[in-house]
């Protein structure tokens, strides 16, 4: 099936409070421009290099289409390029980077949206906070107090080499994280999006209460690294 077809297919089974990101890491401009016209109305994003060359070579009608997300772990040299064309970060991983976010989003003067990352569990994966009710609603109620940065939602990746089933704990108690954070009812600190699951793991997730999956593969295919 094409990208077209496997986006289509998706987008008719999965409900449609569901937000799918295309997972766009080594993909061409082709398979892009392909999904999008199908209907894609978010792209993730993992290298910022990457990223920026995939959206310098897109044309302009195209690119405005959709959301860019960030996905991948985001060092702090290269914030200011990710806002220039980034609606949201998806990987803010500590209090610190989000302040690093805060500051170079006020020098552009445009605000962007931003998702905390959890790491749930993973000992190989560094990135994410830890699952941790207290350390999230710390980091949740100093980030609401940003100007520059809106606070709009949480992310998890979940360890690698699980089975779907065998997450489902793991996708659980951050949704359980993410319900307790919003019964506070922190001012600017309102969580909507809860980003989890991917090619392996979007049905789990789904019926665990994510409301936004990632996918690569199960859209363009297996990834080849060395084209
Ligand atoms: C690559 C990637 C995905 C998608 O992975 P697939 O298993 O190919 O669907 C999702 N989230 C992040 C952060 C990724 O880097």
């Amino acid at each position: 099936m094409s990208v077209a077809e496997n986006y289509k297919q998706i987008r008719a089974e999965v409900p449609e409070h569901v937000t799918i990101v295309a997972a766009a890491k080594t993909r061409t401009k082709e398979e892009l421009i392909e999904l999008i016209e199908a209907g894609a109305t978010d792209i993730g994003q993992n290298y910022v290099q990457e990223a920026v060359d995939m959206y310098t070579s897109l044309p302009a009608e195209i690119k405005s289409r959709v959301r860019w997300h960030m996905i991948g772990n985001l060092q702090k040299n290269k914030i200011n390029k990710v806002l220039d064309f980034c609606d949201l970060i998806q990987t803010v991983d500590s209090y610190e980077k989000a302040v690093a976010i805060d500051k170079r989003a006020l020098a552009k003067g445009h605000k962007v949206a931003v998702y905390i990352e959890v790491n749930i569990g993973d000992e190989e994966a560094k990135d994410g906070i830890p699952p941790d009710y207290e350390i999230l609603k710390d980091i949740v109620e100093r980030v609401a107090l940003l100007e520059n940065i809106n606070l709009e939602g949480l992310m998890t990746m979940g360890p690698f080499t699980m089975e779907p089933e065998e997450l489902r704990p793991y996708f659980r108690q951050v949704k359980e994280m993410f319900d307790r954070i919003n019964e506070l009812k922190i001012e600017g600190g309102e969580l909507k999006t809860l980003s989890m699951g991917m090619s392996g793991s979007y049905k789990v997730a789904i019926e665990e209460g994510s409301n936004m999956i990632r996918l690569g593969t199960i859209l363009f295919g297996a990834r080849n690294y060395n084209k």
